[in-house]
């Protein structure tokens, strides 16, 4: 190719090394385009939420109807304790991180089905992300689109620097589809209010966290959070998707609120 038909950053790239941080860093100059800036993720929670059933489920379900048509909704799904399950007998099978990635993929699918199920009269398709080209027409059509949480990296997940979990399951795999996307907000429905400095359900004296940067979030380096850590580091080379809301799904209303742009929960954000 004619070095004058490429811009100044077609010829670094062509004739330089990617390996070069000079060039890599050009690569950076333009900020990358929204391309769903009216969506809204909503991670359903799997241990925290769907394995309570149908008790915390219908009334959310309910709300997300009532949502249909005023805003566009991605709803990713949890694993939770049968994904654990199933990575505890895989450890004891001895089996490597890439094949506990793919067990948890099919627990959060599973999650993903029954959610599709309850609300399949609606319209509200499932995907698996061979089917993410479709996500805009389904979003456009339907208001709504359900997929599983968890990252398709399956067999390719990389180890964990401690243990054998998959550290990038499906809090991770909502975060970076609201990334690429450019969704307009990120919420993570659990059954907690949001943040807090320990895990409520364990520590009583624990105090709640309205609004916190990641900096000074990993400034206080807490023993256990709300969400997978990998999700805050990921925030720290955000692009588009600088802010997540942690809200309590298990009390309605904070849905609606938290997709009519109000701070509802914890929001953790990216300086
Ligand atoms: P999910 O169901 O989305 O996978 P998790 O169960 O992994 O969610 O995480 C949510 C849970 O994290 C909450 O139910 C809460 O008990 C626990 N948790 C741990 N540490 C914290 C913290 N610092 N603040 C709030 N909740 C916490
Ligand atoms: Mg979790």
């Amino acid at each position: 190719m004619k070095n004058q038909l490429l811009s100044e950053l077609g010829q670094s790239l062509v004739a330089g090394s990617l390996s070069d941080q000079q060039v890599l860093a050009d690569t950076g100059r333009q900020p990358p385009i929204k391309i769903l800036p009216n969506a809204n993720i909503i991670k359903i929670g799997g241990q925290s939420f769907i394995d309570r059933g149908r008790a915390a489920v219908f009334p959310l379900i309910e709300e997300i109807v009532e949502n249909l048509g005023r805003h566009e909704i991605i709803i990713g799904t949890g694993g939770g304790s049968r994904a654990r399950h199933a990575y505890s007998v895989g450890i004891d099978l001895g089996l490597p991180t890439g094949v506990l990635s793919v067990l948890g993929t099919f627990v959060s699918m599973q999650n993903a089905r029954m959610i599709h199920y309850l609300l399949a009269k609606h319209g509200i398709p499932f995907i698996e992300p061979i089917q993410f080209a479709q996500l805009p027409l389904y979003l456009a059509e339907r208001g709504a689109v359900i997929f599983f949480g968890m990252p398709p990296y399956t067999f390719w997940h990389e180890n964990p620097s401690v243990g054998r979990i998959p550290p990038h399951r499906t809090d991770t795999g909502a975060y970076l589809v609201s990334e690429v996307f450019g969704t307009k907000s990120t919420i993570f429905v659990k059954d907690e209010q949001g943040l807090y400095t320990a895990d409520p359900k364990k520590d009583r004296s624990a105090k709640f966290i309205k609004r916190i940067s990641v900096a000074e979030l990993k400034e206080l380096d807490l023993e256990d959070l709300v969400v997978e850590r990998p999700v805050l580091s990921m925030m720290e080379n955000a692009k588009n998707s600088k802010s997540i809301q942690i809200i309590n799904g298990m009390e309605k209303g904070n849905l609606t609120r938290a997709l009519a742009g109000e701070e509802v929960g914890t929001v953790i954000y990216a300086d």
